[in-house]
């Protein structure tokens, strides 16, 4: 992969951290490293190469028990402390990760496979800017917020598209407003979640406020199931979100889910078809189209279909796939053999129905996990592709002739998470956004976020936002304390009577 451009980013730092772990990973519990009580441990390893990393250690019950108790322990007297207080430990978090952002770049390249051109640009920024904004939230609490109580231990399961970025989704909000956490990262990519809780102890964080605990999905389980946690987040599968639901249902347990999507992306023939072709690439192509809200159906109108096709496929010849360290890939390592298993059977399976396979001609590294980015055109809405979440750079094509045709289209989904619009007529983009079924509709443009706005789904995409005051009332509870009588702790001014200045 060298041939494309500049050195790879040096990973000795991240290799001599790897190196210092000793072989086998700790739990971070109580502001501790504790070896797994349960002794078990499993592999992670680069998706790149298939090289083994280091062991993670396989929390077991005994090790969630004593994470939400340290937690359970840590967060009356954290809840305790003013805003502004929890605010500067926030900040010293967001100057951690700038401070540290090339290692933690590195690292989450090398665990998840994602080029370092996006965790060097993208994700590491942003996870210190949501650190930034909620430590801003923090000091606001008392006013902008007055009223609302934490929820006292709040249980915390995320995937591995944007290990860090959801750790941050998750962590922020939750102990900006007084929560503490037990946080599990996905077992493939564990290890951004571990240096993160470095930069806590770096940061004098109390002892307990965040406890990562890591392991598969029987730790995430027992986090589920744990008596002492107060509230679930989860993002992740839509199948595991159900399993959480119904698990949590009658408990008493909070519950906010992020979960699945088929996002459409429109494309209408007055479009600017250049601009659309770059939003396509960044719809789907971005993080090897392994990320929640991906534009994974193309709609495009009947009379521009066959232009578009063949400037999507130019464009596609020229994405380079290969080494996520090298700064000059476009698209990285698929994060796991067994995702990419299943992203080949469902092509497979979207041929087999009929659809026209593109991929650009050149080949793949020799050796590693990695996918071509790809573009199924003649599908039927009704087929495995169509309806499916791939998870991964394969892009499904379908035609229609009327807006009303194209919300129909759009609409035709469990899920309803985003939706992207190109239309030079902004009336008519501005006419259909509202009557998509999803939480965030981009028009001309894809994967805009912002930490102050909340981003969650429609139907099985999930339920709850995080971000945005939505985010922040959904890890607290409103109180409203009464007075029958006003009170004061001063004598009062009269013998009798109950008016208080
Ligand atoms: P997954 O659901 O298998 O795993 C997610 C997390 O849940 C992991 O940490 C896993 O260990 C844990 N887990 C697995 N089984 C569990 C159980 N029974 N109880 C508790 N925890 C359990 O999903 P994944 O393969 O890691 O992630 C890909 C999926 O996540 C995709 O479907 C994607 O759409 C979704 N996702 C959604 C968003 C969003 O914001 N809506 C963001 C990223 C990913």
């Amino acid at each position: 992969t060298m041939e494309y451009g500049p050195a790879p980013e040096s990973d000795k730092e991240a290799r001599a951290w790897i190196a210092a772990l000793g072989g086998e990973t700790k739990l971070f519990i109580g502001g501790q490293w504790r070896k797994a009580k349960s002794g078990e441990s499993f592999e992670t390893a680069s998706p790149a190469t298939g090289e083994v990393l280091v062991k993670i250690a396989q929390a077991g019950p005994a090790d969630v028990d004593a994470a939400v108790k340290a937690a359970a322990k840590a967060q009356p007297g954290w809840a305790a402390l003013s805003g502004h207080q929890r605010a500067r430990y926030l900040y010293a978090l967001a100057r951690l990760i700038q401070r540290h952002s090339r290692l933690f770049a590195v690292l989450e390249a090398l665990d998840n496979g994602k080029p370092i051109r996006e965790t060097r640009d993208i994700d590491i920024p942003l996870v210190a800017r949501h650190f930034y904004h909620h430590a801003g939230w923090a000091q606001l609490i008392d006013t902008e917020l007055a009223g609302r109580e934490a929820l006292g231990v709040c249980g915390q399961i995320i995937p591995w598209n944007f290990p860090l970025l959801m750790l941050s989704w998750k962590i922020a909000p939750a102990i900006a407003l007084g929560n503490t956490v037990v946080l599990k990262p996905a077992e493939y990519t564990s290890l951004t979640a571990l240096l993160f809780a470095e930069m806590c102890q770096k940061a004098g964080l109390p002892e307990g406020v965040v406890n990562i605990v890591t392991g598969d999905g029987a730790t995430g389980e027992q986090i589920v199931n744990h008596p002492g946690i107060a509230k679930i987040a989860f993002t992740g599968s839509t199948d595991v979100g159900r399993k959480i639901r119904e698990a949590t249902a009658g408990t008493g347990k909070s519950l906010t889910l992020e979960l699945g999507g088929k996002s459409p992306f429109i494309v209408f023939d007055d479009a600017d078809l250049d601009a659309a072709v770059e939003g396509v690439v960044d719809a789907i192509w971005f993080n090897q189209g392994q990320v929640c809200c991906a534009g994974s159906r193309l709609l495009v109108q009947e009379s521009i279909h066959n232009r578009f096709v063949s400037k999507l496929t130019a464009r596609m010849e020229t994405l380079r796939v290969g080494d996520p360290l090298d700064k000059a890939i476009d698209i990285g390592a698929i994060v796991h053999p067994v995702q990419l298993a299943r992203i080949r059977e469902l092509v497979d399976a979207g041929v087999k129905e009929g659809a026209e396979l593109h991929q650009p001609k050149a080949g793949l590294p020799a050796k590693g996990c990695f996918y071509p980015p790809t573009l199924l055109t003649n599908v039927h809405p009704a087929s495995t592709v169509s309806r499916v979440e791939i998870f991964g750079p394969v892009l499904v094509a379908t035609t229609f002739r009327t807006p009303a045709e194209a919300v129909e289209l759009a609409n035709n989904t469990e899920y309803g998470l985003a939706a992207s619009v190109w239309s030079e007529t902004l009336s008519l983009a501005l006419d259909i956004a509202p009557k998509l079924k999803c939480g965030v509709v981009w028009v001309n443009g894809t994967n805009m976020f912002d930490a102050g706005v909340g981003f969650g789904g429609y139907k099985e995409s999930g339920f709850g936002r995080e971000g945005g005051r939505e985010g922040l009332a959904a890890y607290s509870k409103p109180k409203w304390i009464a007075k029958a009588k006003p009170i004061t702790d001063k004598p009062a001014p009269q013998a009798s009577g109950d008016v208080v200045s």
